[in-house]
């Protein structure tokens, strides 16, 4: 792109903050000027290794046969190089500078790697590099789950919206704040959230509870949640109801399955008045939290499926003949039913700190694609319950669907807070 070396490429980019295009233009225009800023000197990019000759060290004051002067005149002998650089290195320094009084000149990353001559220091030099573009880079971040040392970049990074993005380890996280994936929620609510959510409130800790084990509303008996889906079916006297808001489904006196269309109940009720008392307050922020935790605990049991993929897999290869990559399917539906999860969980974050007077934020159509999104969720997770591998194997045109609609309203989502995002930021 630019007739300049990759190191001295590379340190003009920090200055610029990884802005090829800013770097582009001002480089153009004045060469000369942006690489003095930047502490190197163009004319010497060509001369790579410095001059080497007969000379007087500036920091021993010895004469030595080899003494490696820069382009700003400074020249020193082979032991002060080495000192001085293995200092550098061990210091992290990615731009090491001419050791030369009030001299800023940066050295060239070849003549770095020639001067030291030691493979330990130079490896170690090249390591520091690597962290310091992943860290000085905003378009690429290290993925922050334990121990996993990937880092992700991400080549059209929107400044204005929410950025969750899946490591090749699976870790779903936010680009942003490096915390879990928490669209479509912004970073701020999220961490306003999180403080809020772990404070050491009974009730909120009852109700924390109440996400495991539950009454059935008929016939009051005591049911424990094993799955992750939030419809509910009393194995004592069969009345199908929704976890979230216990409602009961459909119009029988049991509530039958076709009823599930017509729930509602993702919506807080009490929402219209604009100034809240703390009391009505922290009952709203009850109301959301008890949604954010009941998706929350799902998502926990529903990352047990993944102990069944390989199973399940095999099964499908040795009973059905289904090749490895034709059951991919099934692996792909549970990661797409946890990210519906967290954007769930998100999306209560959301609804919670939303301000209420915003004109940009379309409170019903945002609570109606909250619904949908729960509706299919709850679908898939429901397929993806089955064990019986030939049920699966019958099935597969069916969870494909079932992850389809989940990703597209999981996406369609996140689109509305996203438009919400550019218009509070503007
Ligand atoms: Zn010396
Ligand atoms: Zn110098
Ligand atoms: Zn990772
Ligand atoms: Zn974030
Ligand atoms: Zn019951
Ligand atoms: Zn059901
Ligand atoms: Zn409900």
């Amino acid at each position: 792109m630019l007739d300049i070396s990759p190191s001295n490429a590379r340190v003009l980019l920090k200055v610029m903050n990884w802005d090829h295009d800013r770097l582009f233009l001002e480089y153009s225009d004045d060469p000369v000027g942006i690489s003095k800023k930047a502490g190197i000197d163009i004319n010497a990019t060509q001369m790579v290794s410095g001059r080497k000759g007969k000379g007087e060290c500036l920091i021993c004051l010895e004469d030595s046969e080899e003494i490696t002067t820069l382009t700003c005149g400074h020249g020193y002998c082979p032991v002060c190089w080495k000192k001085y650089l293995e200092i550098q290195i061990k210091e992290k320094s990615t731009n090491i500078t001419c050791p030369g009084l009030n001299c800023g000149k940066i050295i060239d990353l070849f003549i770095v790697s020639q001067l030291c001559g030691d493979k330990d220091l130079i490896d170690r030099f090249n390591e520091t590099l690597i962290e310091s573009y992943v860290d000085d880079n905003p378009f690429v971040k290290w993925c922050p789950a334990p121990n996993c040392k990937y880092a992700i970049v991400l080549s059209d990074f929107k400044k204005e919206h929410n950025e969750s993005v899946t490591c090749l380890c699976n870790h779903f996280f936010c680009f942003r704040c490096s915390e879990i994936a928490h669209e479509p929620s912004f970073c701020k609510q999220y961490s306003s959230w999180k403080i809020k959510n772990s404070g050491g409130d009974e009730a909120l800790n009852e109700k924390f509870i109440s996400t495991i084990s539950k009454k059935c509303p008929y016939c009051k008996k005591p049911i424990e949640k094993t799955g992750g889906c939030n419809h509910m079916h009393c194995a004592n006297c069969g009345f199908h109801f929704c976890w979230q808001c216990m409602g009961k489904f459909g119009i029988g006196p049991m509530g039958d399955n076709s009823g599930y269309s017509n729930h509602v109940c993702n919506a807080y009720a009490k929402e219209d008045s604009k100034q809240l008392s703390d009391t009505e307050d922290w009952e709203r922020f009850r109301w959301y939290a008890e949604r954010y935790n009941n998706h929350q605990k799902s998502k926990e049991l529903e990352a047990k499926l993944l102990d069944r993929v390989v199973r399940v897999r095999t099964n499908l290869q040795e009973q059905h003949c289904v090749s490895w990559t034709g059951s991919q399917f099934f692996l792909d539906g549970i990661y797409q039913l946890l990210a519906a999860r967290t954007i769930l969980m998100g999306s209560y974050v959301f609804g919670y700190f939303r301000p209420i007077d915003c004109p940009h934020i379309h409170k019903e159509l945002f609570e109606h694609r909250q619904r949908q999104l729960e509706q299919h969720t709850e679908l898939l997770s429901n397929c993806l319950e089955i064990e019986d591998t030939t049920q699966i194997h019958l099935k597969k045109s069916e969870f494909l669907n079932k992850t389809r609609l989940v990703e597209n309203s999981y996406k369609s989502l996140i689109d509305v807070a996203n438009n919400a995002f550019v218009e509070t930021n503007k």
